[in-house]
């Protein structure tokens, strides 16, 4: 049986959660609107080790030039990443959200697009075409000042355009005015239909690492999202969230912090692992969250929260 490259690492046995079968109509309607992925953690586990094999044949420096020329090198993950976009950017235009819980992907690592009623943003969004999105969003969040989390030129797209970044260490007049005298930003927000409330957590416990990382509450309706960027070792005190459970938290479990210990403490209804198979770290490294980093935290996760799953890039999560 011929296996397309979006099958390999995408899984053709993914389910749709809610998936309707779609009536004549629809199938012959150029972009059908997308529905989320819900897969099986039989079929999830088959995927971790066909994800594990293809981002291990990308070093780092070969990332890095594809993110220069975009060329995907007949490799399975840069063909994923360049896929991801496509994938992400033709379901946000084609989607349409009329309830509280807004619609959600995955574009890569901690990068995210949210789409409510009035809103479109983004969290921690960097691709190499993200510049793409900034006409379209209404505003960005940024959780840190590290390279996998932003990009200057998404962030020049954006404050050029006149938009607002959210963050503890760029400048962006729409959000100076709205900060106030928060040195780091820290602060309850509202834009459009979208209450952010952010604080600061530690990315390590070294000393450059404590408060680095910007967490973002998120309250759309009464539908709570929760995003904490890269959380590291003893942060687990400053993970939270006064508004509540979060319906949903984009969670990176490997960045030192203790998994289970943060996942206990958050309580959220739903976790969704990301910053997977980081391709800008070296093969094998830790940073990389490769299959055994993400098997050892799925298992230390669901005895707690059984709602555990991964965003594979281009994933709709919600
Ligand atoms: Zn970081
Ligand atoms: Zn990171």
């Amino acid at each position: 049986m011929k296996t397309t490259r979006r099958g390999f690492l995408f899984g053709g046995a993914a389910v749709a959660a809610g998936a309707a079968v779609p009536p004549f109509a629809a199938l012959a309607d150029a972009q059908p609107a997308s529905v989320p992925v819900r897969r099986s953690e039989e079929r999830e586990s088959e995927l971790i080790a066909k994800w594990d094999k293809a981002t291990e044949a990308v070093e780092s420096d070969v990332y890095k030039t594809y993110l220069l020329d975009g060329d995907t090198r007949g490799l399975k993950a840069l063909e994923a990443n360049a896929l991801a976009f496509e994938k992400v950017m033709r379901e946000v235009k084609a989607t349409t959200v009329t309830g509280d819980v807004p619609a959600i992907w995955s574009v890569y690592n901690m990068g995210y697009i949210v789409k409510t009623r009035e809103s479109l943003f983004s969290i921690d969004l960097n691709h190499r075409r993200g510049t793409e999105f900034a006409p379209m969003l209404d505003f960005a969040l940024i959780t840190h000042n590290h390279g996998d989390h932003w990009r200057k030129d998404f962030y020049d797209a954006m404050t050029g355009q006149g938009k607002i970044v959210v963050s503890n260490f760029l400048d962006n007049p729409r959000f100076n005015e709205m900060k106030g005298d928060s040195a780091k930003g820290v602060g309850t927000y509202r834009i459009k239909d979208v209450e952010i409330r952010t604080s600061l957590i530690d990315h390590s416990d070294a000393a450059w690492g404590i408060d680095f990382t910007m967490a973002f509450e998120i309250r759309i309706g009464n539908w709570l999202l929760y995003h904490t960027g890269d959380s590291g070792r003893g942060t687990e005190p400053k993970l939270v969230t006064p508004w509540g459970r979060p319906d949903l938290w984009l969670f990176f479990p490997g960045c030192g912090i203790n998994t289970a210990k943060a996942v206990e403490k958050v309580n959220a209804k739903r976790i969704v692992f990301g910053h997977l198979w980081e391709l800008g770290h070296k093969t094998r490294h830790r940073g990389r969250l490769d299959e055994p980093l993400i098997r050892r935290a799925l298992a230390a996760a669901r005895p707690i929260v059984q709602d555990t799953s991964l965003a594979f890039w281009g994933d709709r999560i919600v």
